[in-house]
């Protein structure tokens, strides 16, 4: 038959493998590499007869996404086989790939240990450098559940027996078979670059009530260098872990006393948010934000009326006053609408948007609390805009721009995706296609390239999600922009026209930051805790040489406070190369050194976060190199920012 390979026309007989067909398209080096093939949507093994209706083959290579995925579930095999041969008594699972590797669950009788990996590693690289075949077989669901059932591997015949189909198929390289979809590699030598990473407890299908696991996490590249490159990543954010960092640099603490999820601040922290806070508000003020404030519980009818009750029940809690049962807010949203229907509205009025560092509160599972990313209570840079729908595009283009003012003042990039309305959703038709063309209006209106998620809007509106990547190249879910045509409905909110009629307005749901708590560790490990000047909790420490200096130090230091520098003086009797490398640890931005010459000359010697040394300046010159140094992100972004 005819067919396009590698988008050369070339003919094969009936019958021929996708093997056969690329070994005419391709040169002997690129046939060896290839990981597997694509025709149309699927992935199939090279050695799959190639199907009737398959006009055109694509080579996938371990550099693509889906070559990748492909090396990482069969690294998972090799793993297995590793496992099962060094550890006869274990049985296995499953092992999926996941996001830059892979893993293996196995039911065996302790943990495995840090000596267990390196064993199981060189066991997979005696494997790879077999360069053994992996073999597909196609069984009845009998002959693999008898296979599988004499072997012991119990968890297999329970998967076999959940499918309920009459086949299955299964891969095998050496003397290890699993149960499996595929596709595989052809060979494990295609297999080059892996390391396994972590062990953890898991259970068997996710549920408690069932055994405990050993789950063994391993990381796999197509290329030793891809690998390096990873694996110094991994130890680059585990320097810049937001939870050693708040401890190092005295942000922020959790105590088990007072419960999980749950942040203490510290000043440095507290004021570092506040700094924060105090900048995101005035950035409201200019865009025509209106500041409000609800309180933390509402009446538990509220929550009905507003179907939280009945859809977000599990992750809120409740309260009672008086007999009178209560809800702690999971989000914003109902007070703003009150705040709203308080008053007649005219189409004049609209849009209102109203903001507010909403404190929330969200029952996460204890399992996935983590640092300041995932907690139990935090706080939501949150605005309800309410808008006639003519107004909609206008306002969603407003709530992108300002997200990019303030994503490029920290120096972030950042993607954006459109979700779309799933299959259950309420709303007409028309509200949902002038909502989502609003969106993706917004966005190319920004010159913003977007990712399209089909179907995965809320149940009340679409949503644009918008993901940044920080220094090390990781995507972290912030701002996110809601439609939404059912609350303004449950809640009956409307305006008069200019007919004399009520119409119903729009409500967005809209956050730039997100939760204050998240974004403060994405910050962290962002700039590794060194946050730039006009974020920097201490901005400068004067330090001095000498107890004959103090005066001197304590001048310098009131005229910085009175130039509304954050400062502060280290006068203690402590050699200088102490001090300093203290201030380099804190990463305070700016030393500020007084000995003789200073005092004489009526300045500092500034030495800069990093390493740079300045020299002397008089004091006077100080105030403006770090208050230049502060003003400068909003330079870059096109805002102005007053530190007074
Ligand atoms: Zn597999
Ligand atoms: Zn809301």
């Amino acid at each position: 038959m005819e067919l396009s390979v590698a988008g050369q026309q070339i003919s094969v007989e009936a019958g021929a493998s996708f093997a056969d067909a690329f070994k005419q398209a391709l040169s002997k080096k690129q046939f060896k590499e290839l990981v597997v093939a694509r025709c149309g949507e699927s992935l199939l093994d090279l050695s799959t007869p190639i199907p009737a209706g398959c006009a055109t083959v694509e080579p996938v290579y371990a550099d693509s996404p889906e070559g990748l995925e492909v090396i990482r579930h069969s690294t998972a095999h090799l793993m297995a086989e590793a496992v099962k041969k060094l550890f006869p008594s274990a049985k296995v699972t499953i092992g999926p790939a996941v996001d830059n590797g892979f893993y293996y669950d196995f039911d065996y009788e302790r943990p495995f240990t840090p000596e267990d990996l390196e064993a199981i590693e060189a066991e997979m690289l005696k494997i790879v450098g077999a360069d053994k075949p992996f073999v597909r077989a196609e069984l009845t669901s009998a002959e693999a559940r008898e296979k599988f059932a004499a072997e012991g591997e119990t968890y297999k015949v329970e998967l076999i027996d959940d499918l309920g189909v009459p086949s299955v198929s299964t891969y095998t390289q050496g003397g290890f078979t699993d149960l499996c979809r595929g596709p595989h590699v052809p060979r494990t030598g295609l297999i080059k670059a892996f390391k396994l990473t972590t062990v953890a407890g898991a259970y068997w299908r996710g549920d408690e009530k069932n055994p405990q696991l050993q789950r063994i996490y391993g990381t796999a590249w197509a290329s030793p260098k891809d690998l390096k490159v990873y694996l110094e990543r991994i130890e680059e954010a585990k320097k810049r872990d937001h939870r050693k960092l708040g401890v190092a640099l005295d942000l922020f603490s959790f105590h088990e006393e007072v419960g999980g999820g749950m942040v203490l601040w510290h000043p440095k922290g507290a004021l570092t948010r506040a700094i924060l806070e105090d900048f995101e508000r005035k950035e409201h003020l200019k865009r025509g934000y209106q500041f409000v404030q609800g309180p933390l519980i509402l009446r538990r009818e509220l929550w009905e009326k507003s179907g939280h009750y009945a859809n977000y029940r599990e992750n809120m809690y409740f309260t009672e006053i008086d007999e009178q049962a209560y809800g702690i807010k999971p989000m914003n949203c109902l007070s703003h609408m009150l705040i709203f229907k308080s008053r007649l509205r005219s189409y004049r009025d609209m849009p209102q948007r109203y903001f507010e560092h909403g404190v929330v509160h969200r029952h996460e599972k204890s399992g996935v609390l983590h640092g300041l990313l995932r907690v139990r209570s935090f706080t939501q840079d949150d605005a309800h805009i309410l808008c006639r729908p003519d107004q909609l595009r206008e306002e969603i283009i407003g709530v992108v721009k300002f997200v990019r003012d303030v994503m490029d003042i920290f120096g972030f990039n950042f993607e954006a995706e459109i979700s779309t309305r799933p299959e259950k959703s309420i709303g007409s038709d028309e509200d949902w296609e002038r909502a989502t063309n609003a969106l993706k209006d917004a966005l190319e209106h920004m010159d913003m390239p977007y990712a399209i998620n089909e179907g995965d809007g809320a149940f009340y509106g679409p949503k644009i999600d918008i993901k940044i990547k920080d220094a090390l190249d990781r995507s972290w879910q912030c701002a996110t922009v809601q439609c939404d045509f059912t609350l303004p409905e449950r809640f009956d909110l409307s305006y008069i026209g200019e007919d004399g009629n009520k119409h119903r307005p729009v409500m967005l749901h809209r956050v730039i930051l997100g939760s204050i708590e998240r974004f403060m560790g994405v910050l962290i490990e962002h700039f590794a805790g060194a946050f730039p000047v006009w974020l920097a909790p201490v901005q400068a420490r004067v330090m001095t040489v000498t107890d004959a200096h103090k005066p001197h130090a304590e001048k310098v230091l009131r005229f910085l406070q009175e130039q509304g520098i954050r400062a502060e003086a280290d006068v203690r009797n402590e050699k200088l190369g102490y001090k300093v490398r203290e201030a380099q640890m804190e990463r305070i931005p700016y030393m500020l050194i007084v000995g003789d010459k200073e005092v004489e000359a009526d300045g500092v010697n500034v030495r800069v976060r990093g390493g740079a040394d300045v020299g002397f300046v008089p004091l006077s010159g100080v105030a403006q190199i770090i208050l230049d140094a502060a003003r400068e992100p909003f330079k870059r972004g096109g805002m102005s920012y007053s530190f007074s």
